[in-house]
């Protein structure tokens, strides 16, 4: 059979237009310009920086229709304000050239460098951040009639500088909660050493009271995620632009305006707990895949064996008070080797990969899914009814068989499971989990001496083993052992 032509990558792209970036910068340029006519607030614009991240984070906004919508955006925040039309014009220049700048350069670097789960992300992306906000200062600053004074350059490029070093982390470090890399932990220690500084800072004063919040940052930064930390920091820069407004912590600067050196004390200070996060973010991120890679089989990402039956025993463990069933099922694909044989190992492991994507896909929590070995899978039901583990078994073989496996040669491969399964009754557990899988096993036995393509079982009350009620299409020969070796837990 003729295969379609494969979609070509660019078109998905290009269809995806979405309104969101107008009227997120419709709405950001404006009200910030609102609050810039506020002494404090002033010092924090977060527009540009905001749409650098999105922009970074978003490919798909990076269309010229995004930067055209951040220029009259900005047009209209301006002439909203009373601005001449000149240097209204000037300001949008400035900020989509800014964000341009930006944009172009964050994109070039690797992803989770981007999503700063690097430790050297700092290092990429403020740079970065600096670029954009000297391009717009630098635009701004040419403006005909603002004089062109080295103090205006400098008060410009320490507020950009400052807000995008801020607000682009934050952007970009932005997770839903779920999906998030680091560590989330809703420890109010660090919140409250942070506060206490801040505050022995305020009444003690004086040239180094800034630093006196670094070490609580840096356990923010140990504790909180990224984002989160980053938050923290953006608030404190707030608050710390707003005293500075009211009078307070007046250290004036020969070379630069206060408020200036001010932006730039609180962007370098930002440095050192950016620096401890990413690098905090980037080691959790690699804990958390060894601790997966340890736990999971590679290929199916199932349970690898070792842990399915710590779980197994755990689950055991859980069932006995109250006291609760349980059952333990051993699946082996049909005539498995076949398919190695005729279609190649690399299809075997996609019929593996298939096969296990329907168990994950089709049991809940509390079951456990683990690969047993080659094409051989277990499952453990904890608290299933013995009509319920049949019932699931049932459903998990009907639903391998009507799975489908196109072959690249045209045309499709199926399959089918044999199941053993080992059900036990309430107060009559097994002493562990290898025991249920040697009785799931010897019930496998007979599936496949059976036909294969079905499900065999045998069910444990009291001590005593129940014939089932499908006994009869087990071969005599082959029944299971009359007094197998168990061992019941009390
Ligand atoms: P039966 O119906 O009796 O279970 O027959 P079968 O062919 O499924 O069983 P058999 O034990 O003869 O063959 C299992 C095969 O599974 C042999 C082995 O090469 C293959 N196998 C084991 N692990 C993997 C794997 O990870 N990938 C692939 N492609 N094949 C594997
Ligand atoms: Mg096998
Ligand atoms: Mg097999």
């Amino acid at each position: 059979m003729p295969q379609a032509p494969a979609k070509p990558h660019g078109t998905a792209r290009t269809e995806a237009w979405t309104p969101l970036p107008w009227c997120i910068a419709l709405l950001v340029y404006p009200l910030t310009a609102q609050w810039q006519l506020w002494d404090g607030f002033s010092s924090f614009g977060i527009a540009n920086a905001l749409m650098l991240g999105l922009l970074a984070r978003k490919p798909l906004w990076r269309r010229w229709h995004c930067f055209a919508a951040i220029a009259l955006a900005s047009l209209v925040a301006q002439l909203l304000n009373q601005q001449p039309l000149l240097s209204a014009l000037f300001c949008a220049l400035s900020d989509v050239l800014g964000v341009l700048v930006g944009v172009t350069l964050l994109a070039r670097l690797a992803p989770a460098t981007l999503q700063l789960r690097r430790e050297h992300s700092p290092l990429y992306v403020l740079p970065s951040c600096l670029a954009a906000s000297t391009a717009t200062a630098l635009v701004q600053w040419l403006e005909p009639g603002t004089g062109q004074h080295w103090y205006t350059l400098t008060s410009m490029l320490a507020t950009e500088g400052m807000n995008h070093l801020l607000i682009v982390p934050m952007v970009l470090s932005y997770a839903p909660p779920g999906r998030q890399h680091d560590t989330n932990h809703l420890d109010p220690l660090p919140l409250l050493a942070l506060l206490l500084s801040e505050l022995v800072a305020f009444v003690l004063g004086g040239p180094g009271a800034m630093a006196f919040t670094l070490p609580a940052f840096i356990w923010c930064a140990l504790r909180y995620s990224l984002f989160g930390t980053a938050a923290l920091f953006a608030l404190f820069t707030l608050w710390k632009c707003l005293l500075f407004a009211q009078g307070y912590d007046l250290e004036t600067s020969t070379v630069i305006g206060g408020m200036a050196a001010l932006r730039l004390e609180l962007s370098l200070l930002w440095l050192g707990p950016l620096t401890v996060a990413c690098s905090h973010a980037a080691r959790n991120e690699v804990l958390q895949r060894l601790h997966y890679a340890s736990e999971h089989d590679f290929l199916t990402r199932t349970l690898e064996r070792g842990t399915f039956m710590q779980r197994c025993e755990e689950a055991l463990a859980g069932l006995q008070q109250p006291p609760a069933p349980m059952a333990m099922l051993l699946l082996d694909i049909d005539h498995f080797k076949q398919v190695n044989d005729q279609h190649g190992h690399a299809m075997g492991d996609q019929v593996l990969q298939g096969f296990a994507d329907c168990l994950l896909h089709q049991l809940q929590p509390p079951a456990l899914v683990g690969r047993y070995g080659g094409e051989e899978f277990c499952v453990c039901l904890p608290a299933a009814s013995l009509e319920e583990a049949l019932s699931t078994a049932e459903r998990l073989r009907a639903a391998v068989q009507a799975l489908c496996f196109p072959l690249p040669q045209g045309g499709r491969l199926q399959i089918t499971v044999s199941t053993g399964l080992a059900h036990y009754a309430a107060l009559a557990l097994p002493a562990t989990a290898e025991l249920a899988l040697a009785l799931a096993d010897a019930q496998l036995y007979h599936a496949k001496e059976s036909g294969r393509n079905r499900v065999e079982h045998l069910a444990i009350t009291d001590g005593k083993i129940q014939p089932p009620q499908t006994q009869a299409s087990t071969s005599p020969a082959l029944a299971p052992p009359a007094a197998p070796d168990l061992s019941f837990r009390d």
